[in-house]
């Protein structure tokens, strides 16, 4: 078994090696070139590539393919195609031209827009992109894309992403030079996305119209249990889960993705999956596929896995963390600060490149991360708050203040963990502790940002990231490239000193869950972009938009037009929150409340008739109470149907978004105050669905 692991893995892959064997030599090499140099594919090498591939994938299994891609809806799309061509006496013969491959024609209407293309001009194009490699999945061979209009404008997640990726290696590539490495022709970021996610039974899922229609309970009473006695993170797994996360990784290494780590998470039925990193692109369709893979293993375990980032009230929510770095095509981390970081001067300056650029575009990368799901966890003290800062670990900081002060920083002994325990091997601490409290950690020769929800997808905080650091390179490259090389390293560290003084505002080393960082951050001048109407407006400010224009990651019509989804989207989650509220409170929580009332009422009266007076007079408060909460709950609920519908009758903006986010979501709130006190007081049975107790414990 444990020998057949390497060669199931990527066995459902059109991988380098089967390229390699595939294609004849010199096809390879034009591939090769395409792929790590970004250049320009010949029509003769796609249709080398398509012969290659359709045999390949017809040797597999597969009937039809698709081209793969990433519109602005967050999930992936696909139209299929099969591979039959009829020939004459009415045979076919399976067929797959280069043409293909390398351009699709869905029609584009449907998907999001934003504006950019009337419907009258639906035609959108998907095309092949080399530097993801296809895959077969249900008989299917899956082409990865990026998605444009016909005139050009990105559609997708894709195309913006490629493009930061390359605006970071040219502006990184400069750097190098500059320090004397020659040899580097491209920098890949790299990105390994740890996922979060819950599992619950099938059939308890079934039964909640709010985790069917908006992912997440709009309604439930906590149970007599929640995650305060932290038993479950890293606890042993259950054997049914365990079953589960086996499955899931095989079916994962089948497609190529290095599934590594899996745990139990903080959450009772909450869990953990993170994969060995890989360069930005192929990890972004990784962490699709991953998602997508989670929630179709999960029903065929009779599980259904939520990726909603707060699916179950008063306890973790889940997130993402977007571990992050740079690496040259020769193989080195740039951020990896060595044995002596105050000496390392490459490391220093891409550690202040990234510094300027998180302190610079804390606005971008507060909105790549926010969503109506991300809104209940961001500042809720179990996710970092929206106030986005850096933390740099102990030894950093020591390297920063020593570069601020003029000081010599000498070099760090590395400290010998001690244990207490002379059988367990001595190891070197890392050079970082962990702070689980900031949104962007330096982690050792990677940042980690954590501030990601689990539904999201990786692409947006990756463009952001990358455009920002690039933006930083691209500035300091302007004040270097014209210094004398004997003067250089003074240059450097002068640069360096500098950029640590404007930003270290950014750099926060404490707790960030608390109250003091709020108002520590309000003196900084940091932003704190509570909600996501708060934070869209960063999409379109002025200096965002040079930023993206200058680095031709975004045009100002894509621009335009990804605001434009992100509040309708906004608008849309929140509209279909509210309706599916009002109609479980109508057709499911307050009938109920009602019957048991009225059983209370009826036994109050036989009681009576009796004259069993102490039981009558307990069992009249009860209804009373019940009553009451039956009240506030109606009409509550009747204001939020009039907010709702006030809400409908206005344009669809920013302030409508404002107006879902302060009115509706409070009535949702008010609505939910009165009938979680009431459900506790409930017997078992009389809700048509399950309660907190019964999703979360007995899976
Ligand atoms: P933790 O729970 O401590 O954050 P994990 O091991 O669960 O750590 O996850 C760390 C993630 O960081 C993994 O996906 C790992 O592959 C990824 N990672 C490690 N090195 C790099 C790197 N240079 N660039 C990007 N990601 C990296
Ligand atoms: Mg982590």
């Amino acid at each position: 078994m444990e020998n057949s692991i390497p060669e199931l893995f990527g066995s459902l892959v059109f991988s380098d090696k089967i390229m390699r064997e595939k294609l004849p030599k010199d096809m390879y090499k034009a591939l090769r070139k395409t792929i790590d140099n970004n250049t320009h594919l010949e029509l003769d090498v796609a249709n080398a590539v398509a012969v290659a591939m359709k045999e390949w994938a017809v040797e597999n299994g597969a009937t039809h393919f698709t081209h793969w891609f990433q519109p602005m809806t967050g999930y992936t799309a696909e139209k299929h195609d099969s591979f039959i061509c009829p020939v004459e006496n009415g045979e076919v013969i399976m067929d797959f031209s280069g043409k293909e491959l390398v351009k699709g024609e869905p029609d584009a209407s449907s998907f999001p827009s934003g504006g950019i293309r009337a419907t009258f001009e639906a035609r959108g194009y998907t095309a092949w992109d080399p530097t993801s490699p296809a895959f077969i999945k249900d008989k299917t061979l899956y082409i990865p894309t990026a998605f444009c209009s016909y005139s050009g404008e990105a559609l997708d997640k894709k195309t913006p992403l490629l493009r930061s990726m390359d605006a970071i290696s040219k502006e990184a590539v400069k750097i190098l030079k500059l320090l004397g490495k020659e040899d580097v022709t491209n920098v890949l970021t790299t990105v390994g996305p740890e996922q979060e996610y819950f599992l619950i039974d099938k059939r308890d899922y079934k039964r909640r119209k709010d985790l069917i229609f908006t992912g997440r309970t709009l309604l439930g009473a906590p149970a007599p249990k929640g995650q305060e006695m932290d038993d479950h993170y890293f606890g042993n797994l259950k054997p049914r889960v365990a079953a589960y996360m086996h499955e899931l990784d095989e079916e994962l290494w089948k497609l190529g993705i290095p599934a590594k780590t899996k745990h139990n998470e903080v959450a009772p039925s909450q869990h953990e999956l993170a994969p060995v990193f890989d360069t930005t692109n192929v990890a972004v369709d990784h962490n699709q596929l991953t998602m997508e893979i989670m929630k179709k293993v999960a029903e065929k375990h009779g599980y259904m896995c939520l990726l909603h980032e707060k699916p179950f009230a008063g306890i973790n929510g889940s997130g993402k963390h977007n571990n992050w770095s740079l690496t040259t095509n020769t193989g080195e981390n740039l951020l990896n600060p060595g044995k002596t970081p105050a000496d390392n001067t490459q490391f220093l300056i891409f550690l202040s490149a990234v510094i300027q650029a998180v302190d610079d575009y804390a606005d971008l990368l507060r909105l790549s991360v926010a969503s109506a799901g991300n809104d209940h966890r961001l500042g809720a003290n179990e996710a970092p708050p929206a106030i986005i800062s850096m933390f740099l670990g102990e030894e950093l900081t020591g390297v920063i203040e020593a570069i601020e002060k003029d000081e010599y920083f000498g070099k760090v002994e590395k400290v010998m963990m001690e244990t207490g325990a002379q059988v367990l091997p001595h190891f070197t601490k890392d050079t970082t502790d962990r702070n689980r409290t900031s949104p962007f950690a330096f982690t050792g020769n990677k940042f980690e940002f954590r501030s990601l929800g689990s539904s999201v997808s990786v692409a947006g905080p990756n463009i952001m990231l990358n455009t920002a650091v690039a933006e930083s390179l691209s500035i300091f490259y302007e004040q270097l490239k014209d210094v004398p090389k004997d003067k250089l390293d003074e240059a450097i560290h002068k640069l360096v000193k500098d950029t640590i003084i404007k930003h270290k505002r950014v750099i926060f080393n404490g707790n960030g869950y608390t109250q003091e960082w709020v108002d520590e951050a309000e003196k900084r001048g940091l932003f704190n972009l509570k909600s996501t109407p708060d934070a869209m407006p960063a999409l379109i400010a002025e200096k965002n938009k040079k930023l993206f224009a200058k680095h031709h990651i975004y045009s100002e019509t894509e621009l335009e037009s990804r605001y434009e989804i992100r509040i309708e989207n906004y608008t849309k989650t929140i509209h279909i929150e509210a309706l599916t509220l009002e109609d479980m409170v109508l057709k499911q929580f307050a009938p109920a409340l009602m019957k048991y009332i009225d059983e209370l009422t009826q036994s109050a009266l036989s009681k009576k008739q009796l004259g069993i007076d102490p039981a009558v007079s307990t069992q009249t408060e009860l209804i009373k109470k019940l009553s009451s909460y039956y009240e506030d709950v109606i009409k509550a609920t009747e204001k939020l149907a009039k907010d709702v519908a006030a809400a409908e009758a206005m344009e669809a903006d920013i302030n409508q978004a404002k107006f879902y986010h302060d009115t509706v979501i409070a009535d949702m709130e008010e609505i939910r105050k009165y009938a979680d006190q009431a459900e506790p007081l409930i017997p078992e049975g009389y809700l048509p669905y399950p309660t907190y107790e019964q999703m979360l414990f007995y899976v």
